[in-house]
């Protein structure tokens, strides 16, 4: 199975046809989707500036998606090294770990998924890296209440998500499922009760 960077080589490649370009893409997407596959194509065709079912796209549109990809994904591997690197001393210097950061990354790692959408055209707008950057900061910092992404207020909690864990969080506005390690206890019980929707309707 080809890794990403051969991947990305090839959709670099103007020897290639512009069919096998795209094909290529695609396939890195089944290696790096922070929104998931569907999701995360949707967003860099929007982005570069082709439709989804374009066989034929401009092979410039088709490497700025590319460029948009990259950059994201060096920032989410720069964060699971540290990451993982973190987990190692504290493992060496006898420290548990809290669980659930632990078991979400176990879900994510690689990145894929790491701000699923369940609604393939319903995801943030922004920058990937970007998206990216605000995920990890709010990793990193104490859990709060509100979406890590767009600050929305209003999460509510799906089931039979297509996606590990199979229920969770969404945020209304930007469409993530927002990794539960970043909600406190209380915002989570509350999203789960749907206490934060009657709240906005009362
Ligand atoms: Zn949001």
């Amino acid at each position: 199975m080809a890794g990403f960077r051969s991947l990305a080589r090839q959709v670099r490649d103007p020897r290639n046809d512009l069919a096998l370009r795209r094909y290529s893409l695609r396939k890195c997407l089944e290696r790096f989707a922070p929104y998931g596959h569907r999701a995360t194509w949707d967003h860099l065709c929007s982005r570069a500036g082709f439709g989804p079912e374009d066989r034929s796209p401009d092979p410039a549109r088709l490497v700025a998606a590319l460029d948009e990809l990259e950059e994201a994904r060096s920032v989410w591997l720069a964060y699971e090294d540290g990451f993982a690197r973190r987990r190692k001393k504290e493992k060496h210097d006898g420290l548990r770990s809290p669980g659930s950061v632990d078991d979400w990354h176990r879900l994510t790692w690689g990145g894929f998924g790491v701000a699923w959408c369940d609604d393939p055209r319903v995801h943030p707008h922004g920058p990937l890296a970007e998206v990216l950057r605000r995920l990890i900061d709010a990793l990193e910092r104490e859990p709060g209440a509100v979406c890590p992404v767009c600050t929305g207020e209003r999460l509510v909690w799906k089931y039979d998500l297509a996606h590990e864990p199979s229920s969770g969080p969404v945020c209304t506005a930007c469409g993530i499922v927002v990794p539960r390690p970043v909600l406190t206890p209380e915002a989570l019980a509350d999203c789960r009760r749907g206490r934060l929707l009657l709240a906005v309707a009362g």
